[in-house]
């Protein structure tokens, strides 16, 4: 959590943000605090900037969706390694008049002239390096961030994209307060930000990352934002910026002079222009189960989000006896987890049919993946995935790769028309692609290194291959869950492919474990993404491991941290619990226009 820089109450309640017991931060100065409950709209977000921006535009009579996109722009600014303009996402808008769910699918796009060969060495037939195609040019898909938070202030928004980029500039200009998340997200990627005169001039004052305290301006983001905000977003998409963006992609900033060595050659990318112009949104339906009564909706291919999520909690609810225990729900949730994603590896990617996604995440699939789980005794990891032309228990042949990620940022808002967004865009790996757009002060996504660099499922077409103009697969899940037709969770995470188990876990712990939301966001994670061991933080494995090793399961090395969750739960007579982490990536930020 990051705190306005200079911020006194006083200023804060010019803000419109509610100062009546602000935690106090080691600098004295006022914070928004984990959580907050209240009426009037919510916002939750990773960044105090941000939410402070998204309040101060609810309190100010905009909806939902213009909050959303002043508190992205400001992520933009103060969370520059998850996500930005560089990058891509998903938007998933709850209108509470029509009660109906949309999405926009804002995500990269590959170049026209990509091939399946596109991480293959020419030199030797081998796939490159994960670090040597992510701090590459290759990596970097056209971003659809920006297309998205112009079509979303268009079709749900009451305010202009123009006016809604101006309290993000505002903060690139002022600055603000480097925290200890920020300064070591820069020390984790100082090797390659050294090699770039744009990153490190940014990024690495004085040859280091900013020191904690520090105040970071980024004026080149600023101008960038009143550039689109006077111009529009063809100045990105058909314009100047684009052509940096282009310029940068095909002609890395290599410093002559770097700062420390990088292992690998740089390699330049083959993304142009007419790609950036040919940049189209997409607009798909959301996906849509239903689990013990709730309906939830999530996010449609490209993402895997909304399939992995609602054939999993399919097959909880299939297989899980009522009178389970915390133990055998859990098991439940680590077996549904693995089944989900196999299926998800052998048939998830941005041209699945709609058939196979309404199939997936279907009963009658649910029953054949449920009937495989034993209660007493875990499934051998990996498990293959389900034939989904055969009836009944019949295992195919193959598991899958595993990944991981802990970039992107997640953001839910809700106004007090109980209308909802639930966000969560990147720009894939912390620090992306590694090279801040000269002159532009964003940095490029590497989201197409969330391809399959080489076929992983055998025999077996993969259906996450780099293609022409191809978005590669997504874990993102933005999820709004309504009870009887009403608003009842949105929720949503970054974390690579372990976006899926939080999102999966927050329910689990909301719905069937009985916690709060705010218990459900502090509680311990775990992630099995059907590999040997379990992912999980220590906490869980001390609280939970005793229990859940006698049947089988077995823990992986521990994790500092799965996820920087965001959410908002819907009360009663149209309250609302914003929720967000309480220590996780520094801690988030939530708050309501009227506390309670
Ligand atoms: N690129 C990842 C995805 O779309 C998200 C990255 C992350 O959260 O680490 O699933």
């Amino acid at each position: 959590m990051r705190f306005l820089p200079a911020l006194t109450a006083l200023s804060l309640t010019t803000l419109g943000i509610a100062v009546a017991s602000p935690p106090a931060s080691a600098g004295g100065q006022p914070a928004l605090g984990p959580t907050a409950s209240g009426y009037g709209g919510a916002v939750a977000t990773v960044d105090a900037n941000a939410t402070a921006v998204g309040l101060d535009v609810l309190r100010r009579g905009g909806n939902a969706v213009d909050a959303a996109i002043a508190a992205a722009a400001t992520l933009g600014v103060t969370e520059p390694f998850s996500a930005g303009i560089g990058g891509g996402g998903f938007f998933v808008y709850y209108d509470a008049k029509r009660r109906s769910v949309s999405t926009i699918d804002g995500r990269e796009t590959g170049p026209a002239t990509m091939t399946e060969k596109h991480f293959i060495d020419p030199a030797d037939g081998l796939p490159y390096d994960f670090a040597e195609a992510r701090v590459s040019g290759l990596s970097v898909g056209a971003p659809g961030t920006l297309a998205t938070w112009e079509s979303a202030a268009r079709k749900w928004g009451t305010r202009s994209l123009s006016s809604l980029l101006q309290p993000a500039a505002g903060v690139a200009e002022r600055g603000f307060v480097v925290d200890a998340t920020f300064r070591q997200q820069v020390a984790d990627n100082a090797a390659a930000f050294g090699q770039f005169t744009s990153s490190r001039e940014l990024y690495l004052p004085g040859g280091a990352p900013p020191a904690v305290g520090s105040v970071q301006r980024n004026p080149d983001l600023a101008d960038t934002y009143r550039l689109i905000a006077k111009k529009g977003t063809g100045v990105f998409y058909r314009g100047a910026v684009g052509e940096d963006l282009v310029e940068t992609v095909q002609h890395p900033p290599v410093a002559a002079d770097p700062i420390g060595t990088w292992a690998y050659p740089i390699r330049p990318g083959t993304l142009t222009e007419a790609d950036l112009a040919g940049y189209r949104l997409r607009y798909p339906s959301p996906t849509r189960s239903d689990y013990r009564g709730l309906t939830i909706y999530g996010m449609n291919t490209p993402s895997s989000g909304g399939t992995a999520v609602g054939e999993a909690l399919n097959i909880i609810e299939k297989g899980l006896p009522t009178s389970a225990t915390t133990t055998e729900k859990l098991h439940y949730y680590l077996e549904a987890s693995a089944l989900a994603f196999a299926d998800r590896n052998r048939y998830v990617g941005a041209n699945t049919s709609p058939a196979v996604i309404r199939e997936l995440i279907s009963d009658r699939w649910a029953g054949q993946r449920a009937c495989q789980i034993d209660r007493t005794k875990a499934l051998t990891k990996p498990v293959p995935p389900g034939d989904i032309n055969a009836e009944g228990c019949t295992p195919a042949t193959l598991g899958g790769p595993t990944e991981q990620g802990q970039s992107t940022t997640n953001l839910t808002v809700a106004d007090r028309w109980g209308n909802i967004v639930e966000y969560t865009f990147t720009i894939e790996a912390t620090g992306g692609n590694t090279m801040v757009v000269p002159g532009r002060g964003f940095m490029l996504n590497n989201e197409l290194t969330d391809f399959n660099f080489a076929p992983t499922q055998g025999t077996a077409p993969d259906p996450n291959l780099p293609g022409p103009g191809k978005r590669p697969r997504s874990s993102m899940s933005p999820t709004i869950v309504l009870k009887d037709g009403k608003p009842f969770l949105a929720l949503g995470s970054p974390g690579g492919a372990t976006i899926i188990t939080t999102v999966l876990q927050l329910l689990l712990n909301r719905v069937d474990l009985g916690m709060t939301l705010p218990e459900a966001m502090a509680a311990p994670r775990a992630s099995q993404r059907n590999s040997a061991g379990i992912q999980a933080e220590a906490a869980f494995r001390t609280q939970y491991g005793p229990a859940l090793t006698p049947l089988g399961h077995t823990f992986a090395a521990d994790v500092a941290e799965l996820g920087a969750a965001t959410a908002i739960e819907f009360t009663r007579g149209g309250g609302f619990i914003a929720s967000s982490e309480p220590t996780r990536r520094g801690g988030g930020a939530a708050a309501v226009v009227h506390p309670r």
